[in-house]
């Protein structure tokens, strides 16, 4: 067994609540025997397993998501104001920053990836196909990135979200290269993929329930028609790749391990890869 914050360390010893290792530097002796961390305070309920980490983004919690949440629906605002109609499927905002290889846009230019806008990559994952496709992605974002953002603290989950929305577009350019894509659900995957690896870790970010999601959101991409495939597909390995290699594939705590150079670029290396694919993609459609 080993302990669940150092996965480096062997250990004989496990928590009495959770039962996860714990190593001599994380016991707490309490009166019913020795607990992690998370478990030696008197807190009962779900406030047990969060307030270990609370601290992370104490001052100002859930903030990122709240910011993303915001920019995703101001921006869809901004489109009805330029004149898009409901869907959002035209106009400035959306000739300029969806993802796709190559168009002709309605001033007659050709646009696109292949013309070297590798910005859509991002840009794509926060535009939307109307107030249903915004709702259910922004809901989606509320539930599951604001308990990641808790555990991970603004920077890193931050540096996810955005990876993972690059990991989404390229997956998309590979299932569906003809296609016109948009949506923060790329992103929204990413999140799901590294509460997955999270919870292989022992480290339970969605109470033990990313699994269950998955499943959930899975048959929903297969099921409703339209949905992109590989979008969520990419966003979803791009997601639990970063935490794999945050962890350094397990060597050490993506949670409780410092914030440092090398975990931010491990973070950073898999949006890399995810541009170098895109690009693959891109210059042999062409
Ligand atoms: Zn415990
Ligand atoms: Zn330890």
């Amino acid at each position: 067994m080993r302990c669940y914050r150092h996965p480096d360390r062997e250990t004989g010893v496990s928590c009495s609540e959770c039962g996860r290792g714990i190593c001599p530097d994380c016991m707490r002796f309490a009166p019913v025997g020795i607990r992690c961390p998370e478990h030696s305070g008197e807190a009962q309920g779900a406030r047990r397993v969060v307030q270990g980490v609370q601290k992370r983004s104490a001052r100002n919690p859930g903030l990122v998501t709240k910011t993303l949440i915001g920019i995703n629906v101001g921006i869809y605002l901004l489109q009805l104001a330029g004149g898009a109609s409901m869907n959002a499927n035209s106009g400035w905002i959306f000739e300029h920053f969806a993802l796709f290889i190559e168009r002709i846009d309605s001033s007659g230019a050709v646009v696109g990836l292949a013309e070297g806008e590798w910005y859509r990559l991002l840009t794509a994952a926060f535009l939307h196909y109307g107030p249903i496709h915004l709702a259910m992605n922004m809901l989606a974002l509320w539930w599951i990135g604001r308990p990641l953002e808790d555990w991970l603290g603004p920077v890193r989950y931050l540096l996810l979200y955005l990876v993972a929305g690059i990991a989404g577009s390229a997956g998309a350019l590979i299932a569906s290269p003809d296609a016109v894509t948009v949506g923060a659900s790329g992103a929204i995957f990413g999140i799901l993929g590294a509460a997955i690896v999270l919870e292989r870790q022992q480290t339970y970010v969605l109470g033990g329930s990313a699994i269950t999601l998955l499943v959930v959101n899975l048959a929903f991409t297969f099921a409703v028609p339209g949905i992109s495939i590989g979008g969520h597909l990419g966003g979803l390995a791009g997601g639990a790749l970063a935490i794999l290699a945050l962890s350094q594939f397990g060597k050490r705590s993506a949670v409780y391990s410092r914030i440092d150079v090398v975990s931010l670029a491990s973070i950073a290396a898999v949006g890399v890869l995810s541009v170098a694919v895109a690009y693959w993609k891109v210059r042999g459609y062409a």
